[in-house]
């Protein structure tokens, strides 16, 4: 009798077992589909995607990616009789963007940064550069960037003999160059700035000003008002 109790008990506890697993398998999977979402959400990878050359000689260092700025770069010093590597492409370097190869073979490590006119290029990437440029061979380091150096980073890139090129610089090697030509967004630029700015006359015949209401929108209003209270919409 106990004995047949045992063996149904052991049954029991293994089909109750068995189910158990079961279900936790089955957790441990709804979980994996639940948290897939989160994974997707982390930030995309940057774009490697670059415009054609034709558009990158007409588009302000502003407004060109990173991988844009390279491009125009590498444009730039094949022009000036280099092999250019575009080591930067694609690929975490050490922060090498460009290889620059001279008849001579001597090579030149090129970074590439595309700053605003108030972030400055700080100590520790020259640091990291001059660390990067033993993985391609180089000798010689070229520090290329639209903004400026900080001044311990301009002191160690003296020290390290690093030469580089401030915004003032650059624009004026590619001025030189002659084949960058952003002006003519530039124009568009100003042009746009003419229509937004152009005197709008009143009914009554005098100057209309920008104005805002109470919800923070724009719009024309008579110069003369109070005594003229004619409004138009921009
Ligand atoms: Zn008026």
């Amino acid at each position: 009798m106990s004995f047949w109790f045992v063996i149904g008990g052991s049954i029991l506890l293994s089909i109750w077992l068995e189910r158990a697993t079961k279900k936790r398998r089955q957790k441990a999977k709804s979980g994996k589909r639940r948290s897939a979402p989160r994974v997707n959400t982390t930030p995309p990878a940057p774009s490697t995607e670059i415009r054609p050359d034709v558009v990158i000689l007409q588009t302000s260092l502003q407004e060109l990616s990173g991988f844009e700025f390279e491009r125009l770069l590498a444009l730039y010093f094949r022009d000036q009789g280099y092999k250019v590597e575009e080591t930067g492409v694609g690929g975490k370097d050490g922060g090498v963007d460009l290889v620059l190869v001279d008849r001579r073979g001597e090579r030149t490590a090129v970074q590439a940064k595309r700053h605003s006119d108030h972030n400055k290029v700080p100590v520790q990437k020259v640091r990291e550069f001059v660390g990067a440029k033993r993985n391609h061979n180089c000798v010689l380091t070229l520090l290329i960037t639209t903004s400026d150096l900080t001044e311990p980073a301009k002191k160690e890139a003296e020290q390290f003999h690093m030469e580089y090129w401030h915004g003032g610089l650059l624009e004026l090697k590619l001025a030189t160059w002659g084949k960058y030509n952003p002006t003519k967004q530039k124009q568009r630029a100003v042009r746009n700035e003419a229509a937004t700015t152009r005197e709008v006359i009143c009914k009554c015949g005098h100057s209309m000003v920008i104005r805002k209401n109470k919800q923070g929108v724009s719009f024309y209003g008579c110069s003369r008002f109070p005594n003229c209270r004619h409004t138009t919409s921009i």
